[in-house]
């Protein structure tokens, strides 16, 4: 493995490139890819952006989202030819394979050199680049990195850095979390002096809810939250009824789960939604309990400490009876004053 550094002089011919975020990417997935991408196109390269399924209307304002590919959505033939041939694949926001659903089988196939950049913990050895940090707020944080190492942050549009910004200030609740250190707010403050409007990017992303997702976040929050007191837990579900009763997209469920951890007193929160062919769960804590081992012990995922994710393919009744059967195990764990 070797040194993102080491990629430098590689991109200075023309390429034939894929750039790839995780399943349901989010504003960091995709901004870190849709950046990545303004900056590749500035080079004589053949470059694509290949999503494994859709993602939210939120983000499509992005520069250069018309041009994503998304491979669940057909045309996968061609996609699979272009992995096929592709001289370096770019894996961002994900470090297993696994997160990007069946596109996973043809990256591992493809003779292309693998470039990794994220911030997720547990990560496969299957590139032959990386710029990989678990204490990086967000992988948008590691784009701007790899243009300064790449002796390229001259090539930053207000485009490329409204994509980036993007992608930090969801990562970090909005330069709330733990992961905001100082060089969070430098780097911000280089990418508003490039000329991003700070405000613009959170009506963009926050502000531009559909009646309906609003409605079942009202609906949701009144008929399914659960508050286990005992083990300082607060947990929410829903069913694919509820899903088709609010006409959900993509997207619409994000950040749900943090309406549960806002509860005073709670420490572990969990959302589980059915997805007809599967229940995929977000996990979020504070403190010391970590809900990314909780995610990759019991529910096939992970992710970071205090926020993770998994999915599982019993029914929704199931899952959320086999959640609770777990919280006693973790009573003390749950039970000690935060940190
Ligand atoms: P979210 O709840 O926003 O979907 O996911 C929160 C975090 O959990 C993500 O940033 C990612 O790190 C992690 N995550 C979500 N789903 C999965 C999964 O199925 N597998 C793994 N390994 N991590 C996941
Ligand atoms: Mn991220």
């Amino acid at each position: 493995m070797q040194h993102i550094e080491a990629l430098k002089p590689e991109l200075e011919k023309p390429r034939k490139i894929a750039v790839i975020p995780h399943r349901r990417p989010d504003a960091d997935a995709l901004g870190s890819c849709l950046a990545l991408y303004g900056y590749l196109v500035q080079g004589e390269h053949e470059v694509k952006v290949i999503s494994p399924d859709e993602y939210p209307d939120f983000l499509k304002w992005m520069k250069g989202n018309e041009s994503v590919l998304v491979y669940e959505n057909g045309e996968k033939r061609k996609i699979e030819k272009f992995l096929e041939t592709a001289d370096f694949i770019f894996c961002l926001d994900f470090s297993s394979l696994d997160r990007i659903e069946d596109l996973g089988k043809l990256v591992a196939a493809s003779k292309a050199v693998k470039v990794l950049i994220d911030h997720h913990p547990g990560k496969e050895n299957f590139a032959a680049y990386e710029l990989y940090d678990t204490k990086a707020s967000a992988t948008a944080e590691l784009i701007y990195d790899f243009l300064h190492l790449m002796g390229a942050i001259d090539t930053l549009t207000v485009d490329m850095a409204e994509c980036i910004y993007a992608g930090i200030m969801t990562d970090t609740g909005s330069f709330k979390y733990s992961s905001t250190s100082s060089k969070v707010h430098r780097t911000i403050a280089d990418l508003i002096d490039v000329g991003v409007t700070p405000e613009k990017i959170h009506r963009l992303i926050y502000d531009t809810n559909s009646e309906n997702k609003i409605k079942m976040l009202g609906f949701v929050l009144d008929q399914r939250l659960k508050v286990l007191r005992e083990f300082n837990t607060a947990y929410m579900y829903i069913s694919d009824d509820d899903l088709k009763r609010f006409q959900s997209k993509n997207g619409d469920t994000e950040g749900l789960v943090n309406y549960a951890l806002s509860i005073e007193g709670i420490k572990l929160a969990a959302l589980f939604i059915d997805r007809t062919d599967s229940v995929t769960m977000s996990f979020r804590s504070v403190g010391d309990f970590s809900v990314s081992e909780f995610a990759s012990a019991h529910f096939n995922g992970g992710g970071h400490k205090n926020a993770s994710g998994g999915k599982m393919t019993i029914p929704l009744g199931e899952v959320v009876d086999f959640f609770e059967s777990l919280l006693p195990f973790y009573k003390d764990q749950l039970r000690q004053p935060d940190a």
